[in-house]
């Protein structure tokens, strides 16, 4: 079933490899037990960023699957929830981070490997083999990059967070030095965490086991305009709400309230609790420097006449 592409074998392993070397390259996976209990949001949308570059869209995986298997292997283990124990059966019987959780606490890795993955030669030297032994060249090619794009993403959401502290800009930020992917990445990792991945306008919040997380990073003046991708300009919204702000449905007061068009109003389909939330105050970030700006939300605001 497996192509060339990833030499005849499963790719799963490796790709979630390349996501772990990425954590430890920036400082989130700080020793050699990666724990499962807690929020695998990062891991998960990285891993999911490798396996869209080389697997067919359509063709899912969960990282339950490498994140059991690789018990298999000498330098992986797996540590068992008190009072369980991991077999290969157990292992073989895994296929969501549920059925891990309820299995294992998470991984330790072998000591000695983990001290080379935080070196940045061995690193790189360990990134180099693992693409060579499990990819095409071309799979390869493709993996780098994205690679690249992932470590540009990350330095671009520290630069983020550094801005939302200083004045707002008046200009429009060309900002050229990053490709749209690596910008895109790094907007929404920092918005989405700086509204802990709740909907600003509604309040859901939902991570699914599997780290799926319900909310975009939207821009409250679209990047295509305004190229502007300060946290002030974002806020973290689910689908629906996201929808309807860029539809000009809703949008936030002067006073930081939610406000809903006459048009959700007027219409019989619209989901009868957006107008709920009428009036209601919206839910922001807990450090003050980082809320929405005014002059961005009254731009929204004129442009949609709400
Ligand atoms: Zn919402």
């Amino acid at each position: 079933m497996w192509t060339d592409t990833t030499k005849k074998r499963a790719p799963h392993k490796p790709i979630l490899l390349l996501a772990v070397l990425d954590l430890v390259s920036r400082g989130i996976i700080l020793s050699p037990f990666i724990a499962v209990t807690s929020d695998l949001v990062e891991l998960n949308e990285l891993f999911n960023l490798y396996w869209r570059r080389i697997i067919p869209l359509g063709q899912t995986s969960s990282i339950a699957f490498p994140f059991s298997r690789l018990h298999n292997e000498t330098f992986w283990e797996l540590l068992p929830q008190p009072g369980r124990e991991i077999t290969p059966a157990a292992v073989n019987n895994i296929t969501s981070v549920s059925q891990l959780r309820t299995l294992a606490l998470g991984a330790l890795m072998d000591e000695d490997l983990f001290r080379c993955m935080q070196q940045p030669d061995s690193r790189s030297a360990l990134r180099e083999a693992l693409l060579l032994s499990c990819f095409s060249s071309e799979a390869r090619a493709a993996l780098e990059e994205q690679v690249g794009i992932n470590a540009d993403a990350y330095s671009y959401s520290l630069e983020l967070e550094q801005k939302a502290h200083l004045p707002l800009v008046k200009e429009t930020l060309e900002d050229d030095a990053y490709k749209p992917a690596a910008r895109d990445q790094g907007f929404r990792r920092v918005v989405v965490a700086t509204y802990d991945h709740r909907c600003a306008l509604c309040g859901v919040r939902i991570i699914t086991p599997e780290g799926h997380t319900v909310v975009d990073a939207a821009h409250i003046i679209p990047w295509s305009r305004s190229r502007n991708d300060e946290i002030r300009n974002g806020m973290a919204l689910c689908k629906l709400c996201h929808w309807a702000f860029d539809e000009g449905m809703m949008g936030v007061s002067d006073d930081y309230n939610v406000i809903t068009s006459r048009q959700i109003a007027a219409n019989p389909n619209v989901p009868g609790f957006l107008l709920t939330l009428s009036g209601r105050g919206i839910i922001p970030p807990p450090d003050r420097d980082l809320w929405p700006a005014q002059q961005y939300l009254a731009e929204h605001r004129r442009e949609w006449r709400l």
